[in-house]
């Protein structure tokens, strides 16, 4: 059984190890952020220029073939340390969005797939969850803002950086679709996303592809776990790229949960507004 405290500490002995993490990490206390009113809540956009890689990640089944999975066991940076947790390993994420940023990757080289053998990844995110008290899960679909869709992963972060959480403690109203519940049993979590998964599934965006688009945010609440499933329309925007009139944005669970980042300097200081942040959920979700 791993605890927060363990991660937190095994976070602070990996940087000390690995320089180009800790240099990253030591950027985001510099990171600059702009809050816009959308609807009835406050986005944040970070401006970070080390994401630009995760951003415009290719995950088309050519570019994938042709790279090194990157959380396979073998193709790892020497400096690269993990925790052992059943199935998984804890990995610190070398290119963090907050101060404290884990990858928690698949001991087997295995797709990017929650709704695969009765949901039992999803079993196993809410088990992970509740063991670790003031860090909420997340999960991207593989159209949906993960950038290694070949290898199964959930990310950890601090739930007080993720206002989405807030926004349910707030009873206020989220400009797009977000599925919420609270669940005391991990059976009762599973039976409920397998529901919505049937639902979501007959979308027409959704047909043909093995699950349907999803963001899944969690995290223990109290005696059970609480979570958050954001149906997606889109992977990316159609104004998504470099030119004039386009923006270098990729939503995934952490932008939905009001904190969007934006790689790119010409974005972040002159180009978004509360416009396109508004046309950015309306074309990714629903
Ligand atoms: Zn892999």
């Amino acid at each position: 059984m791993m605890d927060t405290g363990e991660l937190l500490d095994f976070q602070r002995a990996q940087l000390e190890r690995w320089p180009m993490a800790a240099a990253n990490f030591k950027a985001l206390e510099g990171v600059e952020t702009k809050i816009f009113r959308v609807g009835d809540v406050g986005v944040a956009v970070q401006y970070n220029p080390a994401r630009i890689a995760s951003t415009s990640a290719k995950v088309d089944a050519v570019s994938l073939a042709k790279r090194p999975c990157f959380l396979c066991r073998s193709n790892r940076p020497a400096e690269q340390m993990a925790i052992d947790a059943g199935d998984y390993e804890v990995l610190v994420n070398p290119f963090p969005i907050f101060p404290v940023h884990f990858t928690i990757a698949a001991k087997e080289h295995a797709p990017q797939l929650i709704s695969g053998d009765g949901c039992r990844r999803f079993a196993d995110m809410l088990q992970i969850a509740c063991q670790l008290p003031g860090l909420a899960l997340f999960y991207n679909g593989p159209r949906c803002g993960a950038s290694a869709p070949d290898h199964f992963h959930f990310q950890a972060v601090e739930v007080c950086r993720l206002p989405l959480f807030e926004w349910f403690d707030c009873g206020l109203r989220i400009p797009y679709r977000v599925e919420h519940g609270c669940f005391f049993s991990i059976y009762d979590g599973v039976e409920w996303l397998k529901g919505l998964f049937d639902e979501l599934q007959s979308l027409p965006e959704n047909f043909g592809e093995v699950e349907p688009r999803v963001n899944i945010l969690c995290r223990g609440y109290g005696n059970g776990v609480e979570v958050a499933v954001i149906p997606r329309r889109a992977h990316r925007p159609d104004f998504f790229g470099y030119g004039e009139g386009e923006l270098l944005l990729s939503p995934a669970s952490v932008d939905l949960a009001g904190v969007v980042v934006a790689p790119s300097p010409e974005d972040f200081n002159r180009k978004l507004t509360a416009e396109w942040l508004e046309a950015l959920f309306r074309q990714t979700c629903y």
